[in-house]
């Protein structure tokens, strides 16, 4: 892109980036460390960390010896030859000793396994996706905490309390427990003024009692940002933030997640299959099998690169102004 100064701004050029996606199929013998064989083999650390990651259910890396074998297709894009994007693993096999391993991907990022040892486990692994929460006030006073039966002070009488309340002076400021986006900023009788925040995975923050709302609703805020102030509008006795947590709309207790990296997208889905074959190959379906058989002709040669070729895919850099904000749209046109 080309950026020209003129009178009463900048002007911008449009130019096409082009991209080639390089295709390859690795084998290689390991002869000491399996991840720094692959490391050099591919010339991508990426490859190795996933790898390491994707098989560690199945494989013990450092229990990979010299002699065993690993064989992976995968994909990376690139720019000029520089690598743009993580690659993308398609299918992976790992032999240690008798035991034959093999990696299908089947979507975004999902992969089907298949082993050839006797129990063998078809399983769908993604991989995990964490959140990690902080606290919403950097003084931490706990006046009353998440329970199913709570004295209620001004009701006098027993009901749920479904958050936690942190004691503070009014204007104390209350920060964001979570990146998200605000989905609610206003007024909800007995909450007072009220932000709720949508962390995405179902899960949403709610803060109640603010004197002061500092965020619009649609605004998206990090983890730690200040979204308003402690007050006590609504039902309260004083001021405090009550700070609510709810997972698909039921309320949890917030100490699951306050100052905790939580997992939101679990490693593993699907049910565990059990089969009795010997042989892996006769377990793999047809698209499977090919790609395993061209996976073992990888393998079986130290070092065997499959064939490269690549698409020219324009990527055009656009620019619009919104709401006077320059804002970039990458256009990407003509994959192959
Ligand atoms: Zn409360």
């Amino acid at each position: 892109m080309h950026l020209k100064r003129q009178k009463d701004g900048y002007s911008f050029d449009i130019v096409p980036l082009k991209y080639k996606t390089i295709h390859n199929r690795v084998g290689i013998t390991i002869e000491s460390s399996c991840f720094n064989a692959v490391k050099d083999a591919t010339n991508n650390p990426h490859i190795a960390t996933f790898l390491k990651k994707a098989f560690r259910d199945q494989v013990d890396f450092k229990k990979l010896q010299k002699g065993d074998f690993v064989a992976i297709e995968y994909e990376q894009k690139s720019i000029d030859g520089i690598p743009w994007e993580t690659p993308t693993i398609n299918a992976a096999y790992i032999k240690r000793g008798k035991k034959e391993y093999f990696a299908l991907r089947e979507s975004e990022d999902s992969y089907k396994f298949w082993t050839n040892s006797q129990t063998t486990s078809s399983e769908i692994v993604s991989a995990p996706e964490y959140i990690s929460f902080a606290n919403p006030v950097s003084h931490v006073r706990i006046t009353s905490e998440f329970t199913y039966k709570r004295w209620h002070p001004i009701l006098k009488r027993y009901r749920p309390h479904l958050g936690i309340d942190f004691g503070g002076r009014t204007g104390t400021p209350i920060h964001a427990v979570a990146s998200g986006k605000v989905k609610f900023a206003g007024w909800i009788r007995g909450y007072g003024r009220v932000v709720k925040i949508d962390h995405g995975y179902g899960l949403v923050s709610l803060y109640a009692h603010q004197s002061k709302i500092l965020v619009k609703k649609g605004a998206y805020v990090k983890k730690g940002e200040v979204i308003g102030k402690i007050g006590s509008t609504g039902r309260s006795t004083g001021p405090h933030l009550h700070l609510g947590i709810y997972k698909r709309g039921k309320a949890v207790n917030p100490h699951q997640f306050l100052n905790r990296r939580v997992k939101v997208k679990s490693s593993v889905v699907s049910k565990k299959v059990v089969v009795n074959s010997e042989s892996l190959k006769k377990e793999l379906p047809k698209e499977a099998q090919i790609e395993y058989n061209k996976l073992l002709i990888a393998g079986s040669k130290n070092i065997y690169r499959w064939k490269e070729y690549s698409s020219k895919v324009k990527i055009v850099i656009k620019e619009s102004k919104k709401d006077g904000k320059r804002v970039k749209i990458r256009d990407e046109k003509g994959d192959a």
